[in-house]
């Protein structure tokens, strides 16, 4: 065991700050990873502040933090897929059991005994995982992911959640040329589906409340860009959709969007708002339409969604932060402040006292 440097809130009201936590020196099949920059996902601010304490509640102290990227510092002796000095990413999984039928199709994400980055039980130090906000991460290579060269490595980190979110629904859904596709809020996940989308073909429709976003939407790829309190915008768009992506994370009316599908449409939610949606019958009923949800996705296919980043240059828009600036980038973050991903540069740590 050794002790790492981290951000840490220690109840739902403290907001974060440096705390010393152990990490366990890496095993046979373990790297250490010494991180460069942790995106910052509104997952975590829900976390920190146990806005899902319904669902998943929050164990004190937390560390949040899965969009991770940084280099290998060790490697224990059964590893065979990194050397000290090799990039390497880390996202929202770092464990599962491996045997169930949901591992054996590379869909961790669904394994019923499933590790989360952070706030999930830790079977080698007791008590419960940390996440990114720290000097240091250590983790299975299986559960590690390797980051194109080609990618700068502050907007690669977002790539880690927000990126593979956004990826394996669209994917799913055949995502494509031909297919139009919305997306609905510009945040950290939506940008990335913007751009996804537009990188996988579709005619892509941005949605936002934000006016302010909407040049930006274009930029990032969107095809045409609504206001979604502009009621006569969003009424030109009824029934045309094959497919929605909905990465809002507050209450918001999910009908407005559900009308705005073809027939045989979907509409999948990303978005984890804490409180329940109310959806009518009869935006489903009219026309089959479909209302899903998706979790981020497997390790195999968070790698692949890493490759088709490379390939065709992705990355996240990132505002880089050191981790001092991290409260108030929080207080941003709840306003739809960000354009569009805060970064923390992870070197800001080192000479935090
Ligand atoms: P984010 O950066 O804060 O983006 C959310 C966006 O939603 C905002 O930028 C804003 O876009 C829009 N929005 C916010 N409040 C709104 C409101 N009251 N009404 C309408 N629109 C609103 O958050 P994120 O990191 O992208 O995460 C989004 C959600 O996905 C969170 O709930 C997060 O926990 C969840 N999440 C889920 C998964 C999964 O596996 N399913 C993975 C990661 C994150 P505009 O300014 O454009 O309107
Ligand atoms: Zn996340």
């Amino acid at each position: 065991m050794y002790q790492a440097k981290a951000y840490a809130a220690k109840s739902a009201t403290s907001g974060l700050a440096g705390m010393a936590i152990p990490r366990r020196d890496p095993g046979e099949h373990d790297v250490q990873i010494d991180i460069l920059f942790c995106g910052i996902c509104h997952s975590d601010l829900h976390a920190v502040r146990n806005e899902w304490s319904e669902f998943m509640p929050t164990v004190y102290p937390i560390v949040p933090g899965h969009e991770i990227v940084g280099r290998v510092t060790k490697v224990g002796a059964a590893v065979k897929k990194y050397k000290v000095g090799d990039l390497a990413a880390v996202g929202c999984l770092v464990d599962s059991d491996r045997t169930c039928p949901q591992c054996q199709q590379g869909l961790e994400n669904f394994c019923p005994n499933l590790r989360l980055t952070f706030n999930s039980p830790d079977e080698h130090l007791g008590g419960v995982t940390y996440g990114g906000y720290s000097d240091s991460i250590v983790v299975d290579e299986r559960f590690a992911l390797r980051v194109p060269e080609n990618l700068k490595l502050a907007g690669a980190a977002p790539l880690l959640c927000a990126g593979i979110t956004t990826y394996s629904p669209m994917r799913r859904r055949e995502v494509g040329k031909g297919k139009k596709v919305g997306v609905v809020g510009l945040g950290g996940l939506g940008h990335m589906g913007v751009k996804l989308a537009h990188a996988m073909g579709a005619h892509v429709v941005a949605f936002t409340t934000s006016e302010s976003k909407k040049d930006d939407a274009v930029r990032l790829g969107a095809d045409e860009v609504v206001v979604s309190r502009n009621a006569n915008e969003m009424q030109k768009h009824a029934n045309s959709f094959d497919f929605i992506l909905d990465t809002v994370s507050a209450d918001h009316d999910v009908n407005a969007y559900l009308t705005l599908l073809g027939r045989n449409g979907d509409l999948t939610i990303v978005g984890a708002p804490p409180k329940p949606l109310a959806v009518t019958a009869f935006a489903l009923i009219m026309g089959n339409r479909s209302f899903s949800g998706s979790n981020i996705g497997g390790i195999p296919q968070t790698q692949e969604m890493l490759d088709f980043c490379g390939k065709h240059n992705i990355t996240a828009d990132v505002e880089v932060i050191p981790i001092q600036k991290v409260n108030e980038a929080y207080e941003r973050l709840l306003r739809s402040d960000v354009k569009y991903r805060f970064s923390i540069d992870m070197a800001s740590l080192k000479s935090d006292h």
